[in-house]
């Protein structure tokens, strides 16, 4: 199995970014999650009429992988105007599978403006870990 590169990656985003469907925004998102198995899975932003029914294209990666099984991340490369970060949202629907994962931000020309971490993007989260419970 090849090594995705960022590069491969941020391209891959890039290509997800072309189903957005934006009618109200207009703001086009891609991202492609790339797992510790080294399969990609791609995503857009799906916006809705009722406007908070409205999907990321972080999520919408990420719950493409799940669904197939995979449950462990090593990057999310995320593409938009002006390489906007992931909303709260997504920061949180993320760190619940993979805390550590690299995070590269990139606009629709493809430039990286930011590469980090999820952690980076979401100190102190809440994860899987504070719903275990302790014996006292
Ligand atoms: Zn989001």
């Amino acid at each position: 199995m090849s090594e995705v590169s960022d590069r491969q990656l941020v391209e891959l985003a890039l290509e997800g970014s072309q189903s957005a469907y934006i009618p109200y925004s207009n703001y086009r998102v891609g991202a492609a999650l790339l797992t510790t198995s080294g399969e990609v899975f791609s995503g857009c932003n799906v916006e809705n009429a009722g406007y908070s029914s409205t999907i990321c294209a972080e999520r919408t990666a990420m719950v493409k992988a799940v669904s197939e099984g995979h449950q462990q991340f090593s990057t999310m490369a995320v593409v938009s105007r002006g390489a906007g970060s992931p909303c709260g949202v997504c920061r949180q629907f993320m760190f619940e599978f993979s805390p550590a994962m690299k995070v590269i931000l990139a606009d629709l020309d493809g430039q990286v403006h930011m590469i980090t971490t999820l952690v980076e993007l979401l100190p102190h989260g809440f994860g899987p870990a504070n719903l275990e419970e302790n014996e006292a």
